[in-house]
């Protein structure tokens, strides 16, 4: 097997969530797409629709884009959370509230089957399993996968929802980024 090809199939299997509600939010989700596929150590399998959702928290602000990006990669949570961090700096993110608008936002949504509990980093993320903004795209591409706290599928937390907050295709799987 060529060197090439065996490096690229190493690494943890992760799901990373990209939300933006600012300046054409799904442009900004696209380019973090192309960011995130750029770094060194990741590489991008699949990605989501694009969904067009409504704010959760400050509910006066716009709507924002959500998807879900599916990546194989071979730095460890803190360097793939520092790494994503950068990407969400070179795009101008500027910290603001928890539930504010966002140029970008780039959560580790799961990171294979670990499950991390530090000062920095919790994973799975805590609202994955409570947001319907998280929940439609990862299960567009992963409803299979084990939610490893829980030991419940992904498609089986979708149907234990609570959170009844609208959210709607905007652009079809596939097209994303055109990674
Ligand atoms: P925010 O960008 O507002 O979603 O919050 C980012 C902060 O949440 C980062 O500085 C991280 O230290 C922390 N954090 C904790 N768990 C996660 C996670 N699973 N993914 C991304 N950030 C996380």
């Amino acid at each position: 097997m060529p060197n090439g090809f065996a490096s690229e199939i190493q690494g943890i299997v992760c799901f990373i969530g990209v939300g933006s509600n600012v300046d054409d939010p799904a442009s900004r989700c696209c380019e973090a797409v192309q960011r995130v596929s750029a770094v060194r150590g990741i590489k991008v399998l699949r990605t989501s629709s694009l969904y067009r959702t409504e704010p959760v928290g400050f509910i006066e602000q716009e709507r924002f884009v959500n998807a879900v990006i599916e990546i194989r990669t071979v730095l460890s949570p803190r360097e793939l959370l520092n790494d994503l961090r950068a990407v969400e700096d070179g795009m101008g993110r500027v910290r603001g509230p928890k539930w504010g608008p966002r140029i970008i936002d780039l959560d580790i949504l799961l990171y294979g089957q670990e499950i991390i509990q530090d000062d920095a980093l919790i994973v799975p993320h805590p609202e994955l399993h409570k947001r319907r903004f998280v929940l439609t795209p990862l299960c567009e591409i992963a409803s299979y996968v084990i939610h490893p706290a829980f030991g419940i599928s992904i498609h089986g937390l979708m149907n234990r929802l609570g959170d009844e907050s609208r959210i709607h295709i905007h652009e079809a799987r596939g097209k994303l980024c055109l990674i």
